[in-house]
């Protein structure tokens, strides 16, 4: 039976939709379309109308589509390091013009298909069809996919009017992270990390465009320094008056404040679908919260997502109140899960888990994006304040509160090869939030774009011991109950 959708799930997926189709339409209309760190001001960009796309967005689209792994070669074969964070890698493949292709047969004009890919072909009861002469189970061909190949757009542009232009530019994978236009533009706030900076610097390089730039440093303290706040306040009139010689248009503050008001609303609603995992069992779990970052990265500041956002805030409500929930198992455990997941590695994410009912009831990264500020300056510290931009104490502050008030059990973590910063200083964090709640934690080796960095039997056995930790101590606490 097909998954019922809840109409905010829906309103959600029309979003980024929209936002995509928009960017290509502009692009070919012969508008400027920018790309931007996920947490640049997308309220300066707005008060232009600009057409703005995220790579990290779009990274993690391509990653789960499965080609993070030819973009990443792609970015290594052109000289950039296998150390170097696998969003940058794919984005700076991409930026130079690689595409993950389907593989074509230029004789007959048709895709040559992959025989290790396809979904085993099922009869009229269900049972899978059976390959007489091999004695393996028989592909649906309905699902079988083409092999991946890496193509040039440029070297595509390069050739003349005809039939291998053609074909080659229909074989570009036509889902919607690998149809993005290339930049005009780069807007870059390193809040988030400083992989950031030297990324974009490379993308405006290769692109010769200009690169509009925010620089955030690092809080040593909790609180945000009013010096900070001036820095970049100076920063964002900058930006301004580079946005207006790039469009040549005048800042319109309406717009600006339009968009502000916005995000606060797409914030508030956000941070209420964040707390609803609070609840026992849980409605859903930190994989649906996963599955709408994409909303908030790309769209926050529009009035669709507000509303979409509302919309599914109040889909939540009635959801728990009925005391449903899309977790396919019953809740035994409930976990935080630390860090981005793999998204090339979902399914083996997610299949222990299932196994052994343990529900995800606590992610970092997703709240991250929710701020609300009442004022310029407001503003200004809510983007001071990104997982890998605050100190030790604010980033364990965040962790205890969360697993406090979200009821978890344990502690998954995600040491992520791609990013670094967050993986760094993160076992000292999790020595010091699991001795404060007495919750078990286990890590795992990962990497949330590139899969040669998954090791699945590592996750499985990591995932197996938090379980039977988790259940030690419960059966401590009842003993003391
Ligand atoms: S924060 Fe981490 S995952 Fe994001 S761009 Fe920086 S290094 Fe990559």
């Amino acid at each position: 039976m097909a998954k019922t959708v809840s109409p905010g799930v829906l309103a959600l997926r029309k979003v980024v939709d929209d936002v995509h189709a928009d960017a290509r339409q502009a692009h070919k209309e012969g508008k400027l379309v920018g790309w931007s760190s996920s947490k640049f001001p997308c309220e300066l960009a707005a008060a232009f109308d600009l057409n703005v796309m995220y790579p990290e967005n779009q990274a993690a689209g391509i990653a789960a589509n499965r080609d993070g792994e030819i973009m990443c070669q792609a970015a290594e074969d052109l000289g950039f390091d296998n150390d170097i964070c696998g969003y940058a890698r794919i984005s700076l493949a991409y930026a130079a013009g690689k595409r993950a292709s389907r593989k074509l047969d230029m004789t007959t004009g048709e895709y040559v298909i992959n025989p290790a890919s396809g979904k085993p072909l099922k009869d009229e009861n269900g049972k899978v069809v059976i390959d007489e002469a091999t004695g393996k189970p028989k592909k649906d061909p309905k699902t079988m996919q083409p092999f991946t190949v890496l193509d040039d757009i440029y070297e595509i542009e390069a050739l003349p009017e005809g039939r291998e232009k053609e074909l080659r530019k229909a074989a570009i994978k036509p889902y919607r992270q690998m149809q993005i236009p290339q930049p005009d533009f780069v807007l870059c706030c390193n809040n988030i990390c400083n992989c950031m900076t030297k990324w974009y610097e490379n993308i405006a390089r290769m692109r010769n465009i200009p690169l509009i730039m925010i620089d955030v440093p690092y809080n040593n303290t909790v609180e945000v320094d009013d010096s900070y706040v001036a820095y970049i306040r100076g920063q964002f009139d900058n930006a301004i008056h580079e946005l207006e010689k790039l469009t040549g248009k005048k800042f319109d503050e309406k717009k600006f404040e339009h968009a502000c008001a916005n995000a606060n609303r797409t914030a508030k609603a956000w941070l209420k679908v964040c707390d609803y995992l609070q609840h026992k069992p849980a409605p859903y779990s930190g994989f649906d919260l996963f599955n709408h970052m994409a909303d908030v990265v790309t769209a926050r500041g529009t009035t669709a997502a507000a509303e979409a956002f509302e919309l599914l805030s109040s889909d939540l409500e009635e959801t728990i109140k009925a005391g449903g929930t899309t977790t396919p198992f019953p809740e035994q455990y409930r976990v935080m899960f630390e860090g981005i997941p793999c998204w090339p590695k979902l399914p083996a994410l997610f299949k222990p888990l299932k196994e052994h009912g343990v529900n995800v009831t606590a992610v970092v990264y997703a709240p991250a994006f929710g701020f609300v500020y009442n004022n310029m300056d407001e503003m200004v510290r809510a983007y001071c304040k990104a997982p890998n931009s605050v100190c030790i104490e604010q980033g364990v502050e965040w962790r205890e509160g969360i697993c406090r008030d979200n009821k978890v059990d344990g502690v998954l973590v995600h040491y992520n090869r791609s990013c670094k910063p967050w993986s760094g200083y993160m076992a000292e964090m999790q020595r010091r939030f699991t001795k404060d709640l007495g919750v078990p934690c286990a890590g795992f080796d990962g990497d949330q774009a590139d899969p040669r960095n998954f090791n699945e039997a590592q996750y499985e056995t990591r995932v197996q011991g938090l379980v039977e930790a988790m259940e030690e101590t419960k059966k401590l606490k009842e003993a003391q109950a």
